[in-house]
């Protein structure tokens, strides 16, 4: 099995090679503590943590009803590590700090609001990430991650978006690590029965499937010349985290825990700027297009 879960931890370290603060820095202003805003005033939301922890809105800057709102999700966090890199790397921190790393790219462009799913180091239901980008009104949903596969050889980047059956076996594979961390949220959180599943998915409407597929193709387009891809780099499969039915969503591997390159260069803060780089990229071009209309 790929090393994907604490049990397989191969050290105890967690650390990263940037200062933990980081992790934990506000965005343009914004508070810590459940969904972090930027540029502009948000409604209230967030029921982070499977105890229904209730956070206040943070209400940062002018309010810009024109600039679209992008909510990133960094994966994981919490009791739930994410996948465990051979150096002992979490992928819940590395989703943290290209979360917060992208923020910053996305604010500095002055085109766009930007709220994080978390902000801080905990475990958040998959429910509740997609809740967040609903109440939120959000135009775009990006989720982060650097998973573990069962092939340690495998390295690059890849996009996922929506779909009721996977592209292939290993993406099946993924989308089944992910949507079992809930589990991590105790008996509170209780994953939907396939059926249930089955029919939130189908909410995923025509309109906003193209729209994810679009903003996959854009980033696959931007990462070509920066970033090393799978092949065939934009996959799809039933991840609960992309189901919302109006918000174009894609899920982005910016690598993978499992591969030692691969954790070697995200651990490092100009690798994870550079994919950063590339994601706003793709977010500018997605917004710039025309297909941008699917957004809603
Ligand atoms: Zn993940």
């Amino acid at each position: 099995m790929a090393p994907h879960r604490p049990h397989l931890l191969l050290s105890p370290s967690s650390s990263l090679s940037v200062p933990r603060r980081t992790f934990l820095g506000h965005v343009a202003g914004g508070v810590a503590g459940g969904a972090v805003l930027a540029g502009a005033a948000l409604p209230a939301l967030a029921r982070a943590g499977h105890g229904g922890v209730l956070h206040a809105p943070a209400v940062v800057g002018r309010a810009a009803p024109s600039k679209p709102l992008v909510m990133l999700d960094p994966g994981h966090g919490g009791k739930d590590p994410g996948a465990i890199g051979f150096s002992g790397t979490y992928e819940k921190h590395v989703a943290e700090a290209a979360a917060q790393e992208l923020s910053r790219q996305l604010l500095a462009t002055g085109r766009y609001r930007v709220a994080l799913t978390r902000a801080s180091d905990h475990f958040i239901p998959l429910d509740s990430r997609v809740d967040m980008a609903q109440q939120h009104g959000a135009a775009l949903f990006i989720s982060m991650h650097a998973d573990a596969l069962h092939n340690a050889s495998v390295r690059g980047a890849s996009v996922y978006t929506h779909a009721h059956g996977a592209s292939d076996s290993q993406t099946a594979d993924l989308a089944r690590t992910e949507n079992s961390a809930d589990r991590f949220g105790g008996p509170m959180v209780h994953g939907a029965s396939p059926e249930v599943q089955q029919i939130l998915a189908s909410l995923v409407t025509e309109e906003t499937r193209k729209g994810s597929s679009h903003m996959a193709q854009a980033v696959v387009s931007a990462f070509q010349s920066r970033v090393q891809l799978l092949t065939h780099p934009h996959r799809h499969a039933a991840f609960a985290v992309l189901k919302s039915a109006q918000i174009p969503s894609v899920l982005v591997e910016m690598g993978f825990m499992s591969n030692r390159l691969d954790e070697a260069a995200l651990r490092q803060a100009g690798h994870r700027a550079m994919v950063a780089g590339a994601m706003c990229n793709a977010v500018n071009r997605y917004f710039a297009s025309a297909g941008a209309g699917l957004a809603g």
